[in-house]
């Protein structure tokens, strides 16, 4: 349904975050009309303060867990509103909840009412601690229902059975991207996830803490790479979850190490007691990315932390 020159329009909730900011970027880049709905709950609007002069692009102050209403026709409804970092929903829980229930049912009704796509951000945390590594998108995961992190894992959970109740009954046209860690520029220097506390750790000369005994692993992916996941799902015909990660997994251990190195630090690495229970591995199946959207990733480690790097010097005054 693009307008009469030939744009196409997306909203997308969450648009002032680390992810959502990113990918408004990329949309007016290919030429979309971008509407951001975003209540600053943990994206500082400071993320998108270089797109407020940009003539397609739109930012509506709002909280998607109220009624959610613009009145320009839609093509695409983007679903990224929530806290991401465990720091972040575990200190706004029953808002991490709410963003994932009431919210996504919203969106889900503003999109059926414009005929427009849906694309919701689900997470590697759908998975839980998985019992499976790496984890494919037909793995059922493993979830402590009553465990901290549920706030968040559940309320993705239910978004997505919610997603595909809209698309079993009202044929609502949707899809649903499972992302794992992503890093990069934009994140928080305070959100608490690792590579800002190791990066800045490191570049400020403070001990790098590891939490437990760092035999957790993740696997991390580019920004750049997963926007350019999400919109080829956007733009495919795929309704069944897709993973967007990188395949290549890391132990904290190791990944400390080499944080360490690449900022040519000499912070001291130390080990804490980990804060709560969380998944010991994780690590995408991105078999079904790459053969329905020809999507991998491009950016190495090595290459990713030294452009995030950068990124926190201006913040930290370095
Ligand atoms: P973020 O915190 O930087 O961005 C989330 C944005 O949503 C923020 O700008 C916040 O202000 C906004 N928001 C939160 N609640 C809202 C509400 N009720 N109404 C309106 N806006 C609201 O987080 P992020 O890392 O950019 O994550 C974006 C999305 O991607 C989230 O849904 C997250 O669950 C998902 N995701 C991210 C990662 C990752 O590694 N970053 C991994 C898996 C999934
Ligand atoms: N972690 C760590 N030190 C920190 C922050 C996190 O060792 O200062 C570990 C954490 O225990 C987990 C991994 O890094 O094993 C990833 O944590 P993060 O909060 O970034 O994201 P998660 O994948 O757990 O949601």
């Amino acid at each position: 349904m693009a307008d009469r020159d030939g744009a196409v329009t997306s909203l997308v909730a969450g648009g002032a975050g680390f992810v959502g900011s990113h990918l408004c970027e990329k949309l007016l880049a290919r030429g979309d009309r971008v509407i951001a709905v975003d209540n600053a709950a943990t994206g500082p609007l400071g993320n998108i303060e270089g797109l407020l002069r940009h003539p397609r692009f739109r930012l509506v102050v709002h909280d998607i867990t109220q009624h959610t209403w613009v009145d320009d026709g839609l093509d695409h409804v983007l679903h990224l509103a929530s806290p991401a970092s465990p720091r972040d929903y575990l200190e706004l829980p029953v808002e991490t909840m709410m963003a994932g229930s009431r919210g996504t049912h919203n969106l889900l009704a503003l999109a059926r009412a414009k005929g427009a796509r849906f694309l919701f951000a689900s997470s590697s945390e759908v998975y839980g601690d998985p019992k499976e590594n790496p984890q494919c998108e037909d793995y059922w995961g493993n979830v402590d229902p009553i465990g901290v992190r549920a706030v968040y894992d559940e309320a993705k959970r239910f978004s997505e059975a919610l997603v595909m109740e809209y698309h079993r009954t009202h044929g609502l046209d949707t899809r649903i991207v499972r992302i794992f860690n992503t890093y990069g520029p934009r994140m928080r220097a305070d959100d608490g996830r690792v590579l800002p506390n190791f990066c800045c750790q490191a570049l400020l000369g403070e001990d790098v803490t590891i939490y437990g005994d760092g035999m957790h692993t993740r696997s991390f992916c580019y920004i750049d790479d997963v926007v350019d996941g999400v919109l080829l799902l956007l733009d495919s015909e795929e309704t069944r979850p897709v993973n967007i990660g990188n395949p290549v997994e890391v132990t904290m251990n190791e990944l400390a190490r080499e944080v360490v190195e690449i900022a040519g630090s000499s912070s001291r690495i130390v080990h804490v007691p980990l804060p709560h229970h969380e998944p010991r591995v994780r690590r995408p199946d991105i078999t079904r990315a790459r053969e329905v959207l020809g999507w991998e990733p491009h950016i190495d480690r090595r290459d990713g932390i030294e452009r995030t790097l950068e990124s926190f010097r201006e913040p930290l005054h370095i």
